[in-house]
């Protein structure tokens, strides 16, 4: 029986989920829009599957079409970033670094990360996180004066603390992140150095970003985010025996039976980018956010770092408007633009409330916004940020961002 009439509680809430998806502005940077073949892939009967273990070496029998389709998966996913070994069973980018830190630390042991305010990711050291409650991580810094990372101070912290790992990548940073500086920075003090690329994964694909996986020893992934896959991560190393440890770690290590439906949709996922299409809609990724942070910035708000290189900014609304984050973020809610509040380097405000909105284009470049669109979209947030009292204006602004939606279906037919 279908969902609809199985469970239609259920089916409601997805079908006002798809129609929040089509009308709203989606500015959330690590958010997507697959393709339906993702989407297939992912609702297919490959979820019924348990197949513990590796291709060719599971503890389940009838494996033969998960060992197939795994296998593609990690041929397509060694094409796309020039790695050697992959292991595509992490469930979520999570899992991922859990594994690669249980690959290459012991507990107790010192971690470099990006601070989780300039950047970085709670998988990077949050107290709250396994990653803070296991590893002593020292956090690094953005320079308080250009906001960029601050490789100077970088290589300090590393002869001071003598971490036993670097870990570089970050959630909202958008600046090019020079690996080879910090690969010989790392190497300088001895230390294992990891490159959580989750966010910029798709730019690195298409060959527009520097690729991680030539001075990492261990690079993790999201598949969901600017690669436009289903939810899950990756994990990608260069050495023989480190994969054999990271493979031994992701199972039996930290998970049982891998999600054949999600290894099937990344393997979707990955043929997808290796198509030349991806490259020019990298392409488009990286125009649309630099056109947005400029058109914003004529607008007089201020952009951190001043500008965008990558698919995201962060807007400090509290420097251009008085405003908190959590505040700019609840006003754009009410005319149909999402995004989420988030720490400016330096803030003041707590974590709850911010200084700043994060803005990426991944999604709304994925459903053929363009230039054009994000001088539409930035006049869009200024008059909703600067009249937010004023209820029926908002309105208003909703039936345009609706209007300009309705022109840019996300899933056709
Ligand atoms: N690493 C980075 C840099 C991220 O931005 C994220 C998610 O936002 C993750 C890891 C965690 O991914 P997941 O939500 O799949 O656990």
């Amino acid at each position: 029986m279908s969902l609809q009439y199985s469970d239609p509680e259920i089916y409601q809430i997805i079908e006002k989920e798809i129609l929040r998806q089509q009308r709203n502005i989606e500015l959330i940077a690590s958010e997507n829009y697959v393709s339906k073949a993702v989407l297939e892939a992912q609702g297919s009967v490959l979820t019924n599957k348990y197949a513990e273990g590796y291709p060719n070496k599971r503890y389940y029998g009838g494996c033969d079409y998960a060992d197939e389709v795994e296998n593609i998966a990690i041929a397509r996913a060694k094409l796309l970033f020039g790695s050697n070994y992959v292991n595509v069973q992490p469930h979520s980018g999570s899992s991922a670094n859990m594994a690669a830190y249980r690959v290459l630390l012991r507990p107790g042991d010192k971690v470099l990360g990006m601070a989780l305010d300039h950047g970085g990711h709670l998988t990077h050291g949050h107290p709250f996180s396994f990653s803070g409650m296991d590893y002593q991580f020292i956090p690094y810094f953005v320079n308080r004066e250009t906001e960029l990372l601050d490789y100077d101070d970088l290589e300090a912290q590393a002869i001071v603390h003598r971490p036993r790992l670097i870990v570089a990548g970050a959630s909202s940073y958008s600046r090019e992140i020079d690996f080879r500086r910090i690969k010989m920075i790392a190497d300088m003090v001895d230390a294992f150095f990891m490159v959580d690329m989750a966010h910029i994964a798709g730019l690195v694909a298409a060959g527009l970003h520097q690729n991680p996986v030539p001075y990492a020893d261990i690079v993790t992934s999201t598949t969901h985010k600017t690669l436009r896959g289903p939810r899950g991560g990756l994990i990608l190393c260069d050495s023989k025996e480190l994969i054999m440890q990271i493979n031994r770690t992701v199972f039996p290590g930290i998970q049982g039976g891998p999600l054949m439906h999600i290894i099937a949709a990344k393997a979707v996922c990955f043929k997808e980018a290796l198509n030349d299409q991806f490259k020019l809609y990298q392409q488009q990724v990286i125009r649309n956010a630099k056109t947005l942070s400029n058109s914003l910035q004529k607008l007089g708000y201020y952009i951190v770092s001043g500008g965008t290189e990558n698919h995201l900014f962060t807007v400090n609304v509290k420097k251009s408007l008085g405003i908190t984050g959590k505040k700019a973020e609840e006003i754009l809610d009410l005319v149909g633009i999402t995004c989420n509040k988030n720490t400016v380097p330096f803030d003041d405000e707590k974590p709850l409330y911010t200084s700043g909105i994060r803005l990426g284009t991944p999604a709304i470049t994925s459903r053929g916004f363009k230039e054009n669109e994000m001088k539409e979209i930035a006049r869009l947030i200024d008059q909703a940020l600067k009249n937010s009292t004023d209820n029926a204006f908002l309105k208003q602004l909703r039936r345009e961002v609706y209007a300009l939606t309705d022109k840019f279906p996300v899933y056709e037919g």
